[in-house]
C-alpha cells in the first residue's frame, strides 16, 4: 500500500542549556501503511520526546501531525497551537491531489488528546458520544475526589492490556500517585443508551455533522453541548418535560453502568 507516512527533522534549542540539536519526527502518520509505527503512537509514551545531547534534559515536543486511516476514511490532525484552523482543502495541499471531502475529520490540541482521539476513533463507535459519556461520568463524581482525580489526567483508553479496539473504558489517574489510577469499561448498554438519547439531537444541530471539517470534540465541546440541551429543555418547549426525564434516566444509567452505584435523580 502507498504510504502517507512522512519524517521530517525538526531543529530546536534545548529550553534549558540553550544548545542546538534536532529532532526526527513525522508530520503525517499512516496508520494501515505502518502498523508498526502504529502501534508505537498508541503505547510509546516517549515517542515525542527530545533528550538533549548537551544536558540530557527531557523535552516534549508538540508539533503539527497529522494521522490518516485510509481504510476507515477518518483523520486527526494533532495542531499545538488552538487558534489555528485548518480544513479538508489544507489537507489535499498537503497531502497531494487526493480527495477527502468523505472523511470524517478531527482535531487534537496535545498528544495526548490526539491519541485518545484515535482510539475512540478506532473503536467503530461515533466518538462524540465517548466524550458526551466521558462528561457525564465526571459529573457524577464527588467534589473533594476531583481533586484527586484532576480532568486533565483523565481520558478515554483501553480497558485493559490487551488493547481491544471495541473495549474503551474511563480512566481516572491519580494526582498523588503516578500511573495510578481507576479504569471504568464503557458498557455496550450504556453506549446504546446514549446513542439513543444523544444521537438525534447531534443529527439536528448545524456544523455538527459535516465530512472533511477538522472539529475539536472533547470535553468542553461535550460541556457546552449538555448546557445548550438542558437550556432547550428548560425553554418550555412543548416537550421538554419528556427531555428532562430522559436526560434523568441517562444519569441514572451512567451510575449504574460505569460505575454500579445508584444515582439519585436531580431535582
Ligand atoms: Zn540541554
Amino acid at each position: 500500500m502507498d504510504s502517507r507516512t512522512h519524517e521530517i527533522t525538526i531543529e530546536l534549542t534545548c529550553p534549558a542549556c540553550k544548545g542546538g540539536g534536532t529532532f526526527p519526527t513525522w508530520d503525517c502518520i499512516d496508520g494501515n501503511a505502518d502498523p508498526a509505527l502504529r502501534q508505537r503512537v498508541l503505547t510509546d509514551q516517549t515517542l515525542f520526546f527530545y533528550e538533549c545531547p548537551h544536558c540530557h534534559s527531557q523535552v516534549h515536543i508538540e508539533s503539527p501531525c497529522l494521522y490518516i486511516d485510509k481504510k476507515n476514511k477518518w483523520m486527526v490532525w494533532h495542531i499545538p497551537d488552538p487558534k489555528a484552523t485548518v480544513t479538508a482543502a489544507d489537507v489535499c495541499a498537503f497531502l497531494g491531489a487526493d480527495s477527502f471531502a468523505d472523511y470524517t475529520c478531527r482535531a487534537a490540541l496535545t498528544w495526548g488528546e490526539w491519541r485518545e482521539k484515535i482510539i475512540e476513533m478506532e473503536s467503530g463507535v461515533d466518538d462524540r458520544l465517548y466524550e458526551i459519556i466521558k462528561y457525564g461520568a465526571y459529573r457524577l463524581i464527588k467534589e473533594e475526589d476531583k481533586k484527586l482525580l484532576p480532568l486533565d489526567a483523565y481520558h478515554v483508553d483501553y480497558a485493559d492490556e490487551k488493547r481491544t479496539v471495541t473495549e474503551l473504558a474511563l480512566v481516572f489517574l491519580r494526582k498523588d500517585k503516578k500511573g495510578s489510577g481507576y479504569t471504568y469499561p464503557i458498557t455496550p448498554k450504556i453506549i446504546e443508551v446514549t446513542t439513543d438519547i444523544f444521537m438525534p439531537v447531534l443529527q439536528r444541530l448545524p456544523d455538527m455533522n459535516g465530512k472533511g471539517k477538522f472539529n475539536r470534540f472533547g470535553y468542553a465541546w461535550a460541556a457546552n453541548l449538555m448546557e445548550y440541551i438542558l437550556k432547550a429543555a428548560a425553554g418550555g418547549e412543548q416537550n421538554s418535560n419528556a427531555y428532562n426525564q430522559l436526560i434523568g434516566f441517562w444519569v441514572q444509567q451512567l451510575g449504574k453502568e460505569i460505575f454500579h452505584a445508584a444515582i439519585e435523580p436531580e431535582k
